[in-house]
Order: structure tokens, then sequence, then C-alpha cells
């Protein structure tokens, strides 16, 4: 490679939101050397996300994909973060959803019992059960394996963990210096490195080797209340209302593809006033609101993989509305691919795109 190279490495990652955090950690239990570049507050989501994590979501309240594999996952991979880096993000904490319909209800009393499910649920109530806080007029479920973790804490501690090596800059990374070798690997500015990850979140869609992923930015607003009195467990219905600080919370998130534009608006703020108004029994004021951009994708998996024409150069995106549950596990995945141990799920890999390979070929 060129005579310019003075410091190595294996491996540059560029963007520290949950995804690039996520690898950073995985790579360096591995024993590799890696530089990051990210310039915070760009597209904000890992910053703003209220942290929750939850197996069973939707309107339709089903476990979600690959829950089992997922959940067991993050519980050690940040219980182990947080004993590594002697820094407290991580909650565990009990959901509940409020049941709308009788129907609803019903479904859930024979669910419970299902074996693929059950392992979830701590509770189902027929009857109004936490009131006092929440309307839940015909009860609901109460629900285990979730929780919230502070990612503004966890990225912090990431970062100065790569402080500490001189592994982090926060310096715009600029694709167009990169120098690529099939071969040797990757050089740029004085640094070479065997591979590049681009963690870069909806800025993907802004790099010649990628803007042809089908990544769609999803704006999403959350506002930050407080309460009179605390609240107990996590609720969620229509919204979810997740601890950020003392009888503080935070409640989103709204979901929109279309308004992109940069900021907080009105028409967010009013949404989820309505929304937490419909699941809070209890007074709250509005003390902040904020936005995010979330990379998603039209198939809801992430995508994870190797460029199709440039084997040194890979990327770990499509996190979409679920980056703090789908981060840990898809990084060790990543991680573990690219140190030559093992495959990528079919349904995350970067192959299924066939857009990118069209482009490319
Ligand atoms: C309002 C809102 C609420 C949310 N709540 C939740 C939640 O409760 N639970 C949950 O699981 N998920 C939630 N999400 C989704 C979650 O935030 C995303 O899934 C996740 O943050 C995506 O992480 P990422 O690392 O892929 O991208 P990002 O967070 O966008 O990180 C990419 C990083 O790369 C940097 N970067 C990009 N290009 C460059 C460059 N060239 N040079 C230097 N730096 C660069 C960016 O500045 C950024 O820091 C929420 C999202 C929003 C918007």
């Amino acid at each position: 490679m060129g005579i310019m190279a003075q410091k190595k490495v294996d491996y540059i990652i560029v963007g520290l939101g949950l995804a690039g955090a996520c690898l950073a950690v995985q790579l360096l239990r591995r024993g590799k050397r890696i530089m990051v570049y990210n310039t915070p507050n760009q597209n904000r989501a890992s910053l703003v996300a209220a942290g929750l994590f939850n197996p069973i979501t939707g309107k339709r309240i089903v476990k979600t994909w690959k829950a089992d594999e997922i959940f067991s996952y993050l519980f050690k991979f940040y219980h182990d973060v947080e004993s590594e880096l002697q820094i407290k993000f991580f909650y565990d904490c009990p959901l509940y959803i409020p049941f709308q319909t009788v129907e609803e209800q019903n479904e859930w009393m024979s669910k419970s019992v299902d074996d693929s499910i059950k392992n979830y649920i701590l509770q189902v109530n027929t009857q109004s059960t936490f009131g006092h806080e929440v309307k839940d007029p015909i009860g609901g479920i109460l629900l285990s394996h979730c929780g919230h973790i502070n990612t503004g804490i966890f990225l912090d501690g990431v970062k100065k963990l790569l402080e500490q090596t001189e592994s982090y800059s926060e310096e715009w990374w600029v694709e167009e210096k990169l120098k690529i070798s099939t071969h040797e690997g990757v050089e740029y500015e004085n640094l070479s490195a065997e591979k590049i990850v681009y963690c870069t979140g909806i800025y993907a869609l802004k790099s010649r080797y990628f803007d042809a992923l089908p990544l769609r930015a999803l704006k999403g607003e959350v506002i930050t209340i407080t309460t009179e009195k605390p609240l107990s467990r996590i609720y969620n219905r229509g919204a979810y209302v997740v601890e950020s600080g003392e009888m503080e919370y935070k409640a989103g998130a709204t979901y929109d593809l279309t308004n992109l534009k940069e900021g907080i608006t009105l028409e967010g703020r009013k949404e989820l006033e309505i929304k937490v108004r419909e699941l809070l029994s209890m007074s709250f004021k509005v003390t902040h609101q904020d936005w995010g951009i979330r990379p998603s994708t039209v198939d809801r998996r992430p995508i994870i993989g190797v460029h199709p024409s440039q084997n040194n150069i890979l990327i770990f995106n499509g996190l979409g509305a679920k980056g703090v549950s789908l981060a840990p596990y898809f990084s060790g995945q990543l991680a573990d691919y690219i140190m030559g141990r093992g495959d990528l799920d079919k349904e995350a890999n970067i192959t299924r795109v066939k857009s990118l390979y069209s482009k490319f070929y």
C-alpha cells in the first residue's frame, strides 16, 4: 500500500451509535485493535432513543423476530459492559400493556399457556390492576425480559474506553479519502486497516458504496415528562412511557416517513401528549422534546455483511426502531463473521439486497 500509512489497526469503524458502539465492544473483547470515527449529534437516533427493549410488541401484540436468541443475548451483553466499564445504564424492568378489547383479553388468556410465549408473561390481568398509574379498565399483560438502557451513558462509556487507547476521533470521516485494495485492506489518511465497517445509520445513503440500500429514513420524536408520583413499571400502549430520571420519563415515539425536516414539531408533541393522556391515569408535564432519524428497512430486518464488490468494506445498519435489542446480538454475529468464525443470519445478510448487487454487477 502507499507510503503514507503510519498507524495500523485491525478494523476501522465509522459511527458510534448503538451499532458502532456494540460492534466496538465485541471487537475489543475479541482482542482486536480498532479505530472509531464518529461525529456525534448528526442523526441523533441513538442519543434520543428511550432505550426500551421489549420482546412482545406491535398493535397486534406479538413476539418479535428471534426474540428467544436476541433477548437472552442482550441481558448478558449489557451486564458485561456494565461490569467491564464500571457504569450503570441497564435497567431490567417489567412492562405492562393494558388491554383494549375483551377479544384481546381472551386471546392472551389462551396465549399465556403457549410454550413459546409463556416465558415472557408474568401476569395476565382480566381486571384493572394498576389503575392508580395507568388506564387499564379490563386489565392487561405484564411482561418480563423488558427494560431500558440509558443510551447516553452507554455510548459515553464506550467512547471513554476508546479514548483511553487513542482509538476514537470526532472528526467527520470523509469517504473520498478512503483508499481500498482488494487484497491488502484499506487506508485512511495515515491509518491502515484490514477492513472498515460502516455503522453510520441513515448516512449510509450518502455513501457511494451503500446508496442503493433499501434504507428508509424514519423520523421519530420523543417527549420527556415528569409525573407527581413515580411509576412502578414501563407502560406501553399507543405510546411507551419509560423512566429516564427521578420521576422523569421518556414518552414516545412518533413514526414519520414523509416529513423528515430536522427538528421537533408541534404536531409531534400533540400526538404524543394525547397518547400519553390516553395511557396514564395521572397528570404529567412535558419538560423536553427531541427528535432523531431511524435507519429502517422495508423488511424490518437489519442489514449486515460485506459489500458486494469490495470485500474489505462491511456494513452494520438497518436497526430501525429496535436498535437496543438488535445491536448486541448482530454485532456479535458480525464480529465473529469478520474473524472467519461463523455465518451471518440469512434474513439479516446484505446478500438479500438485490438493488445493491445490481448496482455493482
Ligand atoms: C425518537 C426515537 C426513539 C427511539 N427509541 C428507541 C427505543 O426505545 N428502543 C430502541 O431499541 N430503539 C429506539 N430507537 C431506534 C434506535 O435509536 C435506532 O435503532 C439506533 O439508534 C440506530 O443506531 P445506529 O448506530 O445504526 O445509527 P445512529 O444512531 O444514527 O448512529 C450513527 C452514528 O454515525 C455517525 N456518523 C455517520 N456518518 C459519519 C461520518 N461520515 N463521520 C463521522 N460520524 C458519522 C452519526 O453522527 C451517528 O453518531 C429510537 C429512535 C428514535 C428516533
